[in-house]
């Protein structure tokens, strides 16, 4: 059993409502939790679960009012099917969802809008590709408990939720058996427990779906479960929020985040400089200013970013919104986004292009992540 002593220089920061909550709080803090016992603990009550953050903020209206119908977005940006030479499909398997504030920065008629591309379902998703994969990072096998992946040293992924505010063409997780991994049927005593019993792991990457889909009450309550584990020294949240429903980044949003012990790491998911907004650079700026590292993670995707003009735009416009690009990521060969593939030649390609065009730190890592391997492979040379 590991001992697991609660902090209570990290509860002073919360608003504790009455005395019976304050005393509450302190018959835990004074004791000290074990293993088995914190396992046990639902961890929706945990005790630094003290302050309430609103759970009918602005964003959830605006997550709610997202556009799932493939016929309303056409109409929303003035095209009709048949301007869309892959085909629309109206009733895919892996729905269609975006946020109206994303649809605002589409151009209106342009069926090659790149940001329209990654967003609205095509009928070629449907035709089987060779080589393609419902699992083409092998996610299920790096399962060590329900919604907990261990694939790298050091770093355990969370998969807090399998809701996302967009749903991108090319996700690799669009197969994932999230009904499986379910909040309501997780064992977050046994990933808890994973996590605390290795002190090999210092970092957690809170995952998905997208992570800040979840409410920040809720947001709390992982960060609570988590936060008496000594060895960790790291928070990392993957997310396209920022980028896709700046909203989302609020007051209570950024209060929790000031509240949290550990150093922080944000990975936003910017694929193009159009999605960079004044709202998202206003988002970002927020962030900033809390203190988390900004790096950006971007999908390379076939005519929407496969150019070193516009992936030099982005670099650009990613730094001077404070954020550093990082990952510039091959598909993953998920199943229905063959079309989005770009090769590996054309991609080094680029990456020349892009290296005499900016400065170093400006320029990403090009990485393809294979199933099995203990980190993500860098791309320097042509296969
Ligand atoms: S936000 Fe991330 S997890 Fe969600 S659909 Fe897009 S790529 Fe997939």
């Amino acid at each position: 059993m590991i001992p697991l002593t609660a902090h209570l220089c990290q509860l002073s920061s919360f608003k504790l409502e009455n005395q019976s909550e304050k005393n509450s709080v302190l018959m835990s803090i004074n004791g000290e939790l074990t293993m088995n016992q914190y396992s046990s603990y639902p961890y929706s009550s945990h005790p630094c679960s003290s302050h309430q953050y609103s759970e009918n903020s602005l964003w959830q209206a605006e997550l709610a009012s997202a556009i799932k119908d493939p016929a309303e977005l056409l109409k929303e940006v003035r095209l009709s099917p048949s301007d869309i030479p892959g085909g629309v499909d109206l009733d895919q398997p892996f729905p269609q969802r975006v946020p109206r504030s994303y649809v605002a920065q589409i151009q209106p008629g342009d069926p090659d809008d790149p940001l329209l591309l990654q967003v609205l379902p095509q009928s070629i998703e449907s035709s089987f590709q060779t080589g393609f994969l419902q699992d083409p990072v092998g996610d299920k096998d790096a399962a060590a408990s329900p919604g907990l992946l261990h694939k790298y040293h050091g770093r355990v992924l969370l998969i807090t939720t399998g809701a996302c505010p967009v749903h991108c063409r090319y996700c690799f997780r669009r197969h994932f058996p999230y009904a499986e991994n379910r909040p309501e049927s997780r064992d977050w005593g046994a990933a808890i427990e994973y996590i605390a019993s290795n002190p090999d792991i210092n970092e957690v990457i809170l995952s998905g779906g997208d992570p800040l889909s979840l409410s920040t009450g809720r947001l709390q309550d992982i960060s609570c479960a988590l936060r008496d584990i000594p060895h960790l020294k790291r928070l990392r949240i993957h997310t396209r929020m920022p980028i896709v429903l700046p909203a989302r980044i609020d007051t209570d949003f950024l209060h929790w985040l000031s509240s949290l012990p550990w150093q922080l790491v944000m990975v936003t998911h910017c694929n193009h400089a159009n999605e960079l907004g004044p709202e998202v650079k206003n988002a970002l700026a927020a962030l900033r200013a809390t203190g988390i590292t900004l790096l950006n993670q971007t999908v390379l995707l076939k005519s929407v970013n496969d150019n070193a003009n516009t992936l030099s735009d982005l670099s650009e416009s990613l730094f001077a919104a404070g954020v550093l690009p990082y990952y510039l990521h091959l598909l993953d060969r998920v199943q229905g986004a063959a079309h989005f593939e770009v090769d590996e030649i054309t991609a080094c390609n680029i990456m020349h292009k892009l290296r005499a065009q900016l400065s170093g730190y400006l320029v990403p890592q090009l990485v393809r992540e294979t199933a099995g391997k203990p980190y993500k492979i860098p791309v320097t040379t042509a296969r």
